[in-house]
């Protein structure tokens, strides 16, 4: 049962995944979680380190879309405002069909896409749920509402068994 909850990959940050390391997996587009992953949930708008980021893999053919759990597509259509990427918000992750719908608009198979989201019961699992890549990057800042503090207690164990199945890392 595990594994579907198990990041094929724990990153510091999404800065630190590169082109060239998605290329060689032969991963040509992302799934983007917004929220803790790319900026906080107070930043309405991408932040100069994120269009870099992503300028940085649209140079290398890299596609890329936006599919969030918020509640509040206004948050993601201002996000996406200047970007204008296929993007998805109620995504509904852990099911699998804003996944699916991002997919369909880049024209990417699962197995040659990557999420990237901070949350194991929605990020990773709906990637598993996919058959896409899942990326695991540590939450930007935490909410610290009681909800937030026990799904972070439930990671724990998985986040454990990760760093033990990779030496630590
Ligand atoms: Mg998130």
């Amino acid at each position: 049962m595990i594994k579907f909850f198990m990041p094929d990959k724990i990153f510091e940050s999404f800065k630190d995944i590169t082109p060239e390391f998605l290329s060689e997996k032969g991963i040509r587009a992302l799934l983007l979680d917004i929220d803790n992953t790319l900026v906080t949930y107070d930043d309405p708008d991408p932040t100069e380190e994120v269009v870099l980021w992503l300028k940085s893999m649209e140079q290398k053919g890299i596609k890329a879309a936006f599919v969030s759990n918020n509640e509040d597509p206004a948050r993601v259509e201002r996000f996406n405002k200047e970007l204008g990427y296929f993007a998805v918000s109620r995504a509904g992750k852990p099911l699998p069909g804003g996944f699916r719908r991002a997919l369909k608009a880049m024209g990417v198979e699962a197995k040659h896409a990557a999420s990237i989201g901070d949350q194991i019961f929605t990020d990773v699992w709906a990637a598993k749920n996919t058959g896409a890549y899942a990326f695991l990057v540590p939450p930007i800042k935490d909410k610290t509402t009681l909800f937030f503090k026990t799904k972070r207690l439930l990671e724990k164990p998985i986040i454990k068994r990760y760093k033990k199945l990779n030496g630590g890392k």
